[in-house]
């Protein structure tokens, strides 16, 4: 079943590669697991000794395939890897669009893994098709290695672009051959991408949170449309195409990230905990006490808490040790899934006013649930606080958000939307209130900082597929 059928959120994905260290492969299973946040649902691994190329890829999280001593990882070998994080489908059947992606191109070995999606994938595919190439996955990435099969150009780091250069849409490539290591942004540098040295060699990883884990020093961010090839005379940077204005992705400042990366020169947890304050400044309320929605509302809480000088307490607690609300695949079946994931703290409720702070309200489904919670643990009043504008839009760079019909905001005002979900108020941070809190003075409403689609609308990079049916379009990554 395809995944918007399932109508159901799922996380980015996450990349990693290391080149020139002993152990490549056990580095990038702890990477991996680092980055386990942008995708549960499956993993892979390609390595490369300097005599052959080892793969696996496995359903299940990274835990599962690659545990320490587990025989798969015991068996892959190589100074260089690249490794992917991947929400995908369920079932065996789609175990063939799990990457890294390791095919035989007339210049020898190649392997890929793709954080983003591919805006123009459908029709590239179509044509690719029509001339014989025979596709082995669903996924968008898998038209930029029959792109690359076809250039005529001598060196892997050219055939590439040639790629790029036929491709629109968001993405944070890593990419191996048998004599480099290569990591690219798309021009608007949307998803994220981060360069790390360990020793001598190198690292790339969607966060940095993946080049701590590792004991790798944080060098910089991949810039926007920069490719950086890394082989053994070191690391060269080129430019792919003209360059654009970065447009990084907002939302990995709200919700995907991990609090403690480092993105684009920001902490994130520190943007978290300004938002909260923005948010505090905005539509604070007379209450007793400030309650984080687990994990994802824990820093804006705590910033709302802290501006509002309101005790700060742990009014939910969270159970770990159930699966993400969003890998049910019917919608009764997240119902319960929100009921089994939070329990309220009674003795702390019962009987306050409480602001409950979470990320963001997306179908609607986690907020009503919670409210509703908080009634019943006997919480007088119940104020919702949102660290994100109102989500109106769905995201075509690599967040698999519903149908626009399905985005609780996209339907209701900030009104419907208390009553729907039974709160005694409800405020969103603003758009200008967020720009803030990631440091900038306002949006700047011609040429915006960063990608803000799911809020504004306003998308950056050309929809080309959208026009045909988009349930055809199978890559997320
Ligand atoms: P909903 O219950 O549909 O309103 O979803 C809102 C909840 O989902 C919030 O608590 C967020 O932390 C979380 N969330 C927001 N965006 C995503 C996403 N793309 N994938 C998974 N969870 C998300």
């Amino acid at each position: 079943m395809h995944p918007f059928e399932q109508d159901k959120l799922a996380e980015e994905c996450a990349v990693f590669g290391v080149w020139g260290v002993e152990e490549a492969p056990i580095l990038t299973a702890l990477g991996l697991h680092a980055l386990q946040h942008r995708g549960q649902e499956a993993t892979g691994m390609v390595s490369f000794d300097g005599n052959q190329f080892y793969q696996h890829r496995g359903l299940g999280q990274v835990g599962e395939n690659f545990s320490a001593g587990a025989p798969v990882l015991a068996e892959m070998r190589g100074h260089a890897a690249i490794g992917h994080n991947r929400y995908s489908t369920t079932g065996q059947s789609e175990f063939r669009n799990i990457q890294p992606f390791l095919t035989e191109l007339a210049f020898g070995s190649f392997a890929l893994a793709h954080n983003g999606n591919l805006t123009n994938s459908e029709r590239i595919r179509s044509s690719l098709v029509a001339t014989g190439s025979l596709f082995q996955s669903s996924t968008d990435t898998e038209s930029i290695i029959h792109l690359i099969a076809r250039s005529h150009r001598n060196e892997t780091a050219q055939r590439l672009q040639d790629a790029l250069m036929q491709i629109e849409g968001a993405y944070a490539l890593v990419s191996l051959v048998d004599d480099a290591l290569i990591g690219v942004r798309d021009p608007h540098g949307v998803r994220p991408l981060v360069l790390g040295r360990l020793g001598s060699g190198f690292v790339l990883a969607s966060e940095t949170c993946a080049l701590d884990i590792i004991g790798a020093e944080f060098v910089r961010d991949i810039g926007a449309g920069e490719m950086v090839i890394i082989d053994q005379d070191g690391l060269r940077s080129e430019q792919i195409g003209s360059r654009q204005k970065s447009r990084f992705c907002i939302f990995e400042y709200i919700y995907f990230a991990r609090p403690d990366s480092r993105l684009e020169g920001r902490s994130v947890y520190r943007v978290r905990k300004q938002i909260g304050a923005e948010l505090a400044a905005e539509s604070g309320v007379a209450a007793d006490l400030v309650v984080p929605v687990p994990d994802s509302g824990v820093p804006a809480a705590l910033g709302y808490a802290e501006a509002a000088g309101l005790p700060y307490e742990l009014g939910i607690i969270r159970n770990h040790y159930v699966g993400r609300t969003f890998i049910q695949p019917t919608q009764d079946a997240r119902v319960s899934g929100v009921m089994m994931k939070h329990n309220p703290n009674s003795e702390i409720i019962s009987g306050r006013d409480i602001v409950l702070v979470d990320d963001s309200i997306v179908r609607g489904t986690t907020s009503r649930k919670i409210v509703t919670m908080m009634r019943d643990a006997g919480a007088k009043k119940v104020h919702m606080r949102i660290a994100s504008p109102p989500t109106i839009n769905p995201c075509f760079y690599g967040v698999d958000t519903p149908e626009k019909d399905k985005l609780i905001a996209a339907q209701m005002d900030c009104a419907q939307i208390c009553a729907e979900i039974g709160a005694d108020s409800l405020a969103f941070v603003s758009l200008d209130g967020l720009y803030r809190a990631v440091g900038e003075a306002s949006r700047d409403r011609n040429q915006p900082q960063f990608c803000d689609a799911c809020f504004t609308g306003d998308y950056p990079i050309a929809l080309s597929d959208k026009s045909s049916d988009r349930r055809v379009s199978h890559g997320k990554g």
